[in-house]
């Protein structure tokens, strides 16, 4: 209008992202999959951040979760079976100035992902590791995962998994170099979201057991969990997650855990007779692979042909 100044700039940094710039593809799980819930949180956490979906990017492995990447507006690298995280750590490598999510199941991570389980976490790359655990392999329909409980009847076990679970809280916390270990459920939206919230704030590789709802395959692993919050500890500290009333109204157990005490940490992960809710560990100060992979990230050609040369120099006689 006349007498007004009008802003005509293109100024990037003025984007206001919502949360369809982080939607992709319509997600296709199957009615009542806790998958949709940690999806959803995923574009709450990203749209909170503001961060520009062009520098974020999903990688996934094989499994009904790892179609994570689809459903996201941002990059993504849906890969092998198992091999999420290697991907993830040299995305990260090369790239270290992009947000790394990484979508992994219970089968995909847990068994013919196990070696790059352990090793990635030791890397203690900046990126979230989601771990949609359901205790079953749901893509390939009903198969014997290392985390279904024994007894659990599976197509592979008809009688029932003859051997006792992984627990993968345990095994993660047992890791040298872990920084970041929480559990929570899909089906609490508050604590979902301030989980993983945290995960995505912290610097390091950030490990979330996410304890989900696979109705057509594993409801026997996860209906009495929803059905009985005394089955679960909610873990309380000015360090660890904020809980609002309407997550201590649901459970009611609870009990004092520094996120720094890792010898408690382990303790309350071994005990299963109730699951703990929140963060478990967390290490700020654990170095972080990229800090030494990233050096020389920005070298010439110039200057690498002349470091080439200078090397081969080295071996003139
Ligand atoms: Fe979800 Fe289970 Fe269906 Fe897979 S099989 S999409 S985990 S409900």
């Amino acid at each position: 209008m006349f007498g007004l100044k009008a802003d005509w700039s293109l100024d990037v940094f003025e984007r206001y992202f919502t949360l369809g710039d982080y939607s992709g593809g319509e997600a296709r799980w199957c009615p009542g999959c806790g998958d949709f819930a940690v999806l959803n949180t995923v574009h709450r956490v990203l749209r909170d951040a503001q961060l520009p979906p062009e520098k974020s990017v999903a990688v996934s492995g094989i499994g009904c979760s790892s179609r994570l990447p689809h459903y996201m507006g941002t990059y993504g690298f849906h890969g092998l079976h198992g091999r999420a995280l290697p991907f993830a750590n040299g995305i990260k490598s090369r790239r270290p100035d992009l947000d790394v999510w990484v979508a992994t199941g219970d089968g995909d991570c847990f068994s013919i992902g196990a070696g790059p389980w352990i090793h990635s976490l030791r890397l203690n790359m900046d990126m979230v590791v989601l771990i949609f655990d359901n205790a079953i392999y749901g893509l390939t329909k009903k198969q014997t995962s290392p985390t279904s409980p024994r007894g659990m009847k599976t197509n592979t076990h008809p009688a029932g998994a003859p051997v006792r679970e992984l627990n993968p809280l345990t095994v993660t916390l047992g890791i040298t170099g872990v920084s970041f270990v929480a559990q929570v459920v899909d089906w609490n939206p508050p604590m979902l979201y301030e989980t993983i919230k945290r995960a995505h704030q912290h610097r390091g590789t950030s490990f979330v057991r996410i304890l989900q709802r696979c109705p057509v395959f594993s409801n026997d692993f996860c209906k009495p969990l929803q059905d009985d919050p005394g089955k679960f500890v909610v873990l309380e500290h000015e360090n660890g997650l904020a809980l609002d009333d309407s997550i201590k109204r649901v459970f009611k157990n609870s009990v004092n855990h520094d996120p720094a005490d890792w010898l408690h940490a382990m303790k309350l992960a071994y005990d299963t007779s109730q699951l703990p809710l929140g963060i478990l560990y967390q290490d700020v100060d654990a170095p972080v692979y990229e800090d030494a992979s990233a050096v020389g990230l920005h070298t010439s050609d110039e200057q690498k042909m002349a470091a080439l040369n200078s090397a081969l120099d080295s071996f003139a006689i």
